[in-house]
């Protein structure tokens, strides 16, 4: 049985106090919900230790946004990925669609990220998808193909739960429009299968697959309810309590069913 997962990327977003703000009324409101679904927060990189420590003890997790893969050196600008867990990170986003199309990252460079966090003892959620031409022109499959294969070479001893991978239609990212349940489903079931015929069926079956893009209140339970749907990754509306909360609720509804 996969445990839900709700993430929550805050993207450049917030300031020290909203932050720390956000995270005490998260910590304080997920309490009773822990035992059922597992919630993770991504602030800034600026903001983790502030926000590590406002969540310290709730049971609600800390991850970043993006790691380099190089051990501590000379990489001007760059965070490592022990720095990373010297601040209680447990996760790390990497491939996300701002940074493969904004940020110019490449699979190669993805690989060598999910490599390193791996390695490291850090938990990588992966992202993949396709951008809306790329749908209507029929190459989703080749896109999540060449987004998997890219991002995970090499990475042969993958442990399930060390590694969630998210599909993040580009097209329905901070869009407003999302993915239909039944879209969702689909392309979730064809990345499970991805992963059982890369894999086994062990990981094809332990894997969790989030949803993200444009996930609301109004639409997380009809994509949570999906049976290939283990959570959710929110940009937008993991900035207020009172928008992701709802969503950790749904999580919560569907997995008590
Ligand atoms: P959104 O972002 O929920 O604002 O669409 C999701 C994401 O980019 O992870």
């Amino acid at each position: 049985m996969r445990r839900l997962l709700v993430a929550g990327n805050w993207k450049m977003n917030t300031t020290r106090q909203s932050a720390t703000n956000l995270a005490r009324a998260l910590g304080e409101q997920c309490s009773s919900v822990l035992d059922v679904v597992d919630v993770l927060i991504c602030p800034p990189f600026l903001y983790l230790d502030a926000v590590g420590s406002t969540i310290s003890g709730t049971g609600v997790q800390l991850g970043a946004q993006n790691a380099y893969f190089e051990s501590p050196g000379a990489f001007t600008g760059e965070v490592a990925v022990s720095m990373l867990l010297d601040v209680g990170c447990r996760w790390v986003l990497v491939g996300h669609s701002e940074r493969r199309h904004v940020l110019g990252e490449t699979n190669e460079l993805i690989n060598k990220k999910v490599a390193a966090s791996l390695e490291n003892g850090l938990n990588v959620i992966l992202c993949v998808g396709e951008r809306l031409n790329e749908r209507e022109s029929g190459q989703t499959e080749a896109v999540l193909d060449s987004q998997m294969n890219g991002g995970l070479i090499g990475i042969g001893d993958l442990v399930s739960t060390n590694l969630v991978i998210a599909y993040e239609p580009v097209w329905a990212i901070g869009t407003g429009v999302t993915a239909t349940a039944e879209q969702a489903e689909l392309t979730h079931a064809y990345l499970r299968n991805w992963l059982t015929n890369r894999y086994n069926s062990e990981v094809g079956e332990q894997t969790r697959i989030l949803y993200g893009g444009s996930v609301k209140p109004e639409n997380a339970r009809s994509l949570l309810e999906q049976s290939n749907v283990d959570g959710a990754l929110v940009g937008g509306a993991s900035l207020k309590a009172k928008t992701f909360m709802p969503i950790v609720q749904a999580g919560v509804n569907v997995s008590r069913q």
